[in-house]
Order: structure tokens, then sequence, then C-alpha cells
């Protein structure tokens, strides 16, 4: 399968979430800067993403993209668009700690791609696996991490990107992370932190 070409000035989509569905939830890059850009806008763009984070293999991809005719996949596109919707506000609320009484936002979309990701896996190695014949299979892996994500232990260590909107799961020791990366939302404040400390050493000579 060949790399799509982005647009000049478009760079290719950091993965930074640190879990599968978070990561789908962050595939419109910059969100909201002046470089917004869609990586999963076409089938094609969905394939590569599920390719480069390894659900699928190069055969996979090759394979869905040979059955890839638009009226089979705008559905699917449609899908894909509504399953990283309801990640974004699901896990969202958790991030923002807007977690009600009530039934968390986009679980109806998640609930139905997760029940179908279940009923067309089998179990081996104690492992989902997925034959990848469906042009919509895809979006099995990511609606069942969802699933897993959200109603598992890791779900308290969800959190939004003090920078910009996209998730990312805190594996640090002491859930002290705070950017989606470093190099993209965290080099304000580390060249703050840099100005801070070279003022406070003029300081004391
Ligand atoms: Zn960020």
């Amino acid at each position: 399968m060949e790399t799509p070409e982005l647009p000049a000035g478009i760079r290719e989509l950091p993965v930074v979430g640190g879990d599968l569905a978070l990561d789908f939830a962050n595939t419109v890059d910059d969100p909201l800067g002046p470089e917004r850009h869609d990586h999963i806008a076409d089938y094609h763009g969905l394939l590569w993403w599920s390719l480069r984070v390894g659900i699928l293999t190069e055969q996979d991809a090759d394979r869905l993209l040979l059955r890839a005719a638009p009226r089979r996949t705008a559905p699917v596109l449609r899908r894909a668009h509504q399953l990283r919707t309801a990640i974004n506000l699901a896990a969202g609320a958790v991030a923002d700690g807007s977690v009600g009484v009530d039934v968390l936002p986009g679980w109806g979309v998640l609930r139905g791609v997760a029940g179908e990701a279940l009923g067309e896996c089998e179990l081996v190695q104690l492992r989902p696996v997925w034959g990848f014949e469906a042009v919509e299979s895809p979006l099995w892996p990511v609606g069942l991490a969802a699933y897993e994500l959200l109603t598992g232990p890791r779900a308290r260590r969800i959190k939004r990107c003090a920078g910009c909107p996209w998730l990312f799961l805190d594996q640090s020791k002491n859930g002290s992370r705070r950017w989606c990366s470093m190099d993209i939302c965290g080099t304000d404040e580390k060249m703050r932190r840099y100005v801070a400390r070279r003022a406070a050493r003029r300081t004391h000579t």
C-alpha cells in the first residue's frame, strides 16, 4: 500500500495517545490550528492509519483496498467518524472529570462497534483476532479497545493535553504527564522553564 500524499505544510500524524482508541480519537491533527487535517478523511487514509498502528498487516490493507469501491466504503467512513466522535465524547468526559450519573456520551455508538467486534472475533492465545475480510473490519479493534479502556482500571489515566484537545493515557508513575507530546504542545512550557532557569542563574552570580 502506498503512503498517502499529504498536502503541503501538513505533517505526518503523530501517534502519541498510548492507547489504540485514543490514537483513533486523535486522527484530526492540529484540530484548532491553521494546519487542521483529517487523516482519515477517506478510506485510503483509514487503511493507512490502521496499517501504521498495527491493526492491519500490509497484506490486509492491500486486500481491503481492492474491495474499496466508494459505495461500500462511504458508510464505513461515516461509521469511522461517528466512532471517533463517540470516543472523543466518552473519553473526553472521563478526562475532563465530567462523567455524571447519566449514560456516558457516545456510549451507544461505542457499544454498537464493540458488540460487532466481539461478534466477529476469534480468541487466539487469549487475544481477539479478526480476519479483516470486511471493509468495516478495521474499526472493530478500535471499538473493542475503547470499550476495554473505558470499562477498566486504565480509564482513570485518561487525560486531555494541556495545550490541545487531544487525549492520551498517562502512564507516568506519578500521573504527571500534561502534554500529548512535549515536542508538539510542551515546547512553550519547556522554553518558559529554560528562560526561568537562566534568569535564576543570573540572579545567583
Ligand atoms: Zn497537545
